[in-house]
């Protein structure tokens, strides 16, 4: 994903739910929904023995039918969609994004959870010498994965009265990360970049389908912080205060902070104008710089940085919602 006008940042924000940026501490025992942080951290770590997902790689072939495969298993209904997309270079890009359906279509209301499974195939933020090995992309991709896969394996284990009284889908969008390398100097093209979510958010059938919907990215880091990204804001408000409001009586309110950040041209975004759907973006951004982290784009976005109870609280999070 690419940031826009960082600016402004922190503006603070700090009275709808009281504490704000502080550690809220539940008054009452809260209920925490069932996720295993251990789990999706596993997860994580799977997708990373593959190597770098870059499409066109066996690597990424590998994941997609592990993915697939896992998800079926959880009990999804689950199809790999398929075509093609102009890359930064003007060249075919074979784009194939998972989708994982769970209840009946017959359902009222559906809520839309994705996240990108593609690694970047160029380190370009990090020393010269490493831009053309691809990220090891733990958070930036493989983090807000495994956590979905760890949504589906909740629901999976679920008795009938306890499942979701919502449809859910996961959609893991391929090609996210294929936008214009920073090195070559040129212009980089905003629609370069989330090139699977573009591709899917064209069919006309989607629209109307989801209530919706949850974007994760670079979810799993050690003291990770999400603020409300600026597009979140604009298509889907009220969401974005009805999830920082979960994760405060979570106790999560640190991770969670409430206050505005800048804009992310991400999936969410993509997915938002194409489809008319309020959709939010649950993404890492670094507390004093209000960037992306040091490790964003580098050799250094691997299994190192991912911590279990960052995957746990971002789960429960999103368990809280279904
Ligand atoms: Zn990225």
């Amino acid at each position: 994903m690419r940031a826009r006008h960082y600016i402004i940042l922190f503006a603070i924000a700090l009275s709808l739910f009281g504490c704000g940026g502080k550690a809220a501490r539940p008054t009452e025992e809260v209920a925490h929904p069932a996720f295993s942080g251990d789990s999706a951290y596993s997860y994580v770590a799977r997708q990373l023995d593959f190597g770098a997902r870059v499409p066109g790689t066996e690597a990424h072939d590998s994941c997609v039918l592990w993915l697939t495969t896992q998800l079926e298993r959880f009990g999804a209904q689950v199809s790999v969609e398929e075509g093609y997309m102009s890359d930064f270079a003007g060249e075919k890009q074979r784009v194939r994004n998972i989708v994982a359906r769970f209840g009946s279509d017959s359902l009222p209301k559906r809520i839309l959870l994705c996240a990108h499974f593609d690694s970047r195939p160029w380190c370009d933020e990090d020393e010269e010498a490493a831009w053309y090995q691809p990220v090891p992309a733990a958070n930036d991709g493989a983090s807000g994965v495994a956590v979905l896969l760890e949504v589906a394996r909740q629901i999976s284990l679920m008795t009938n009265d306890k499942r979701p009284t919502i449809g859910v889908d996961i959609v893991l969008f391929d090609c996210e990360d294929m936008g214009t390398p920073r090195f070559l100097g040129e212009m980089d093209r905003q629609d370069t970049w989330c090139l699977g979510s573009q591709l899917w958010a064209r069919d006309a059938s989607l629209r109307g389908r989801y209530e919706w919907g949850i974007l994760l990215d670079m979810v799993g880091a050690p003291g990770a912080t999400f603020f409300r990204e600026y597009y979140s804001e604009q298509m889907a408000s009220p969401y974005v205060q009805k999830v920082w409001k979960a994760a405060s009586e979570l106790g999560y309110g640190h991770i969670f902070r409430n206050e505005q950040a800048g804009a992310i041209i991400d999936d969410h975004y993509y997915v938002g104008q194409a489809l008319g759907i309020p959709i939010i973006d649950i993404i890492h951004l670094d507390e004093h710089t209000g960037t992306f982290p040091r490790w964003w784009h580098t050799q250094q976005d691997d299994i190192q940085q991912i911590d279990r109870a960052t995957l746990q609280a971002v789960g429960e999070v999103v368990m809280s919602q279904l």
